[in-house]
């Protein structure tokens, strides 16, 4: 695998919002980058897929590394969890929703809105 050297300068958006203009210092767009970081997540996940309990419904399966970003309340990084193919879905879809995938994440780090979202709205 390839990886740039580059510590990516992107330009600030033209017109807000929008996606931040191409790199200052090797011209990588914005878009091509994202998805450089998703194939990267991707390429991650799939090396270290193991076969082992899931963390969230205990089904013995094939489980792969969950770990929602880095919010700026975060004081450590997020924790990781190994979750299989159906709850690895759902805890993208949780996060997208709520901003936690997980309930012990979210009680501890947040607010009663977004615990009472994540107990209340997935399932
Ligand atoms: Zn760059
Ligand atoms: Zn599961």
């Amino acid at each position: 695998m390839k990886i740039s050297l580059c510590k990516h300068h992107f330009s600030l958006p033209v017109n807000l919002p929008g996606a931040p203009g191409d790199c200052r210092r090797c011209g990588l767009s914005w878009d091509d980058n994202l998805a450089g970081l998703a194939r990267q997540a991707e390429q991650v996940r799939l090396a270290t897929a193991h076969e082992a309990r899931c963390e969230h419904c205990a089904k013995r399966t094939v489980v792969f590394q969950f770990q929602r970003e880095q919010q700026p309340w975060d004081e450590a990084e997020p924790p990781l969890l190994w979750l299989c193919q159906h709850c690895w879905s759902r805890a993208a879809v949780a996060v997208e929703e709520t901003g936690f995938a997980d309930f012990a994440d979210a009680f501890e780090r947040g607010s009663d809105t977004q615990l009472a979202r994540l107990v209340g709205g997935v399932r």
